[in-house]
């Protein structure tokens, strides 16, 4: 292993040794579900994607955990002033939030947690702290954390207690011993819906927003974990005050703390403000999502990424050489099988892309060297030179799929006819393949098993159509 990573607490590029050798454990804060999703929530769930894609190359057994903040203050705010349930509105914009995701080629989370579904491991934890002294009760339903009992406290981003305010929760609880002591869990306000509370033996009440990723982080990863991860805007108050509760609660906690820079416009972060035009589904309706993947993910995660229409054509341009690459030497020497591309780990990659990658990273020297070989790919293809066309296929999509682009995997992948998506693609080289077997069996004159395969298929509701042509397949209903 010879990853070297920024870590963000001790401000320093760190050589990456898991906690468990083979195995990596990361928790990375997902959204708060108030609203669409907007081309700067993007960005850290596609930079660490890239670092789990990595991790995986060189043989990592990854486990990523991305949680979903399912209540908040906003999110019953804007539920409310909308006339709709608050967790009718979580998961309407969860959903839209996984279906930006995914357009964008976001691998899923192995563990996808909601707030709401850890209440008992978030009260678990206020009983812990409590009982070391370290949180005490409000009023009613109000459980807040003493940042004076824990002498670390302000250590991740190194600041004094002295210096600080008053915590993230605006409002000055009458309740509170310290203005800087923040909630671990809050009482419901006057006209708050009964739905939007639990029963804790500390009353009822919900979430403070930071136990939950302490609580979360533990149940899925164990007392202590590899990577914590979130944009730089986390790091205080949200991060220092998770590392609190789970430091003052006997727990290791994260190894390493990773940070990613956010998306600028106009030099601005981007921010609600800023209107619809930058919502992910609507800069879909006028952008390739795999240009749009390009434009966000292809900045060194720690540099802010400035959105505008001149990056978008920058990246349309870089995706228009890879894919037009791509598409000429599968012309000319067949398609390298995605098995294949898969299987180019550290020591099958160009040694100068893996030392960029292991370099925290360093995105822009590893695509140097993806383009050098796109270079040398394009010139063999003119010179006709199939082996090194075949080469510089492979590795030139072993590279890309590092960065979630290999042009002919999913998302991006052209179907082979039909409707057009990725998923028909997937079922169309299954069926494909059945339809094989099927020939295999009636030139071999076995009848009963040609006969069993096509059952199998009409069974998944896959209609065949023998013609001249040869078998042609569809969906049932779908024609
Ligand atoms: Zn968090």
């Amino acid at each position: 292993m010879s990853l070297r990573l920024y870590d963000s607490a001790t401000r320093s590029v760190r050589p990456f040794e898991p906690l468990e050798p083979g195995k990596v454990g990361i928790y990375l804060c997902g959204a708060t579900v108030q609203g669409a999703p907007h081309v700067g929530h993007m960005r850290a769930s596609i930079a660490f994607d890239v670092l789990v894609r990595w991790l995986r190359r060189t043989g990592l057994d990854v486990t990523l955990v991305r949680n979903v903040t399912d209540i908040d203050d906003k999110i019953l705010a804007r539920s409310a002033e909308a006339g709709c349930p608050w967790w009718a509105w979580a998961y309407r914009f969860e959903q839209e939030f996984t279906a930006a995701y995914d357009a964008l080629g976001v691998q899923r989370p192995t563990y996808e947690p909601r707030a709401t579904g850890h209440v008992t491991e978030m009260v678990e934890l206020m009983e812990q702290l409590t009982e070391r002294g370290h949180a005490y009760r409000g009023t009613e339903g109000n459980v807040y954390f003493d940042v004076r009992s824990l002498p670390e406290y302000g250590s991740l981003t190194r600041q004094a207690l002295e210096n600080m305010t008053v915590s993230d929760d605006n409002d000055i609880e009458p309740d509170k011993r310290d203005p800087r002591d923040f909630a671990l869990w809050k009482a419901p306000k006057p006209g708050e819906p009964a739905t939007a509370s639990w029963p804790t033996p500390f009353g009822r009440g919900r979430p403070g927003w930071h136990l939950e990723c302490s609580a979360m982080s533990r149940r899925y990863l164990g007392e202590t974990f590899d990577i914590h991860g979130g944009g730089i805007d986390l790091r205080f108050p949200h991060h220092e005050n998770e590392q609190a509760q789970s430091h003052a609660a006997g727990l290791g906690f994260a190894r390493y703390w990773v940070h990613n820079a956010w998306v600028t416009t106009g030099g601005e972060k981007m921010s609600k403000s800023l209107g619809n035009s930058l919502v992910v589904s609507e800069v879909l309706g006028r952008t390739d999502p795999a240009v749009l993947r390009y434009a966000l993910g292809t900045v060194h995660y720690r540099s802010t990424v400035e959105f505008s229409d001149v990056t978008l054509a920058e990246a349309a341009g870089s995706w228009e050489r890879f894919t037009g690459f791509v598409t000429r030497s599968v012309e000319r020497v067949g398609e390298v099988p995605a098995e294949e591309v898969a299987a180019q780990g550290p020591a099958q990659l160009p040694p100068a892309f893996v030392e960029a990658m292991d370099d925290d990273l360093n995105i822009s020297a590893a695509l140097a060297v993806v383009h050098e070989h796109l270079r040398a790919g394009n010139t063999a293809l003119a010179e006709r030179d199939d082996v090194t066309t075949r080469g510089a296929q492979l590795q030139v999509r072993a590279m890309l799929d590092v960065l979630g682009l290999d042009p002919l995997a999913a998302p991006w992948r052209a179907a082979g006819g039909g409707d057009g998506t990725a998923e028909h693609a997937a079922l169309d080289t299954l069926v494909t393949a059945v339809l094989r077997e099927r020939d295999a069996a009636r030139a071999a004159k076995d009848w009963a098993r040609a006969d069993a395969l096509r059952d199998r298929l009409a069974e998944a509701g896959v209609v065949v159509e023998d013609s001249a042509g040869g078998a042609r397949w569809h969906v049932k209903g779908t024609d």
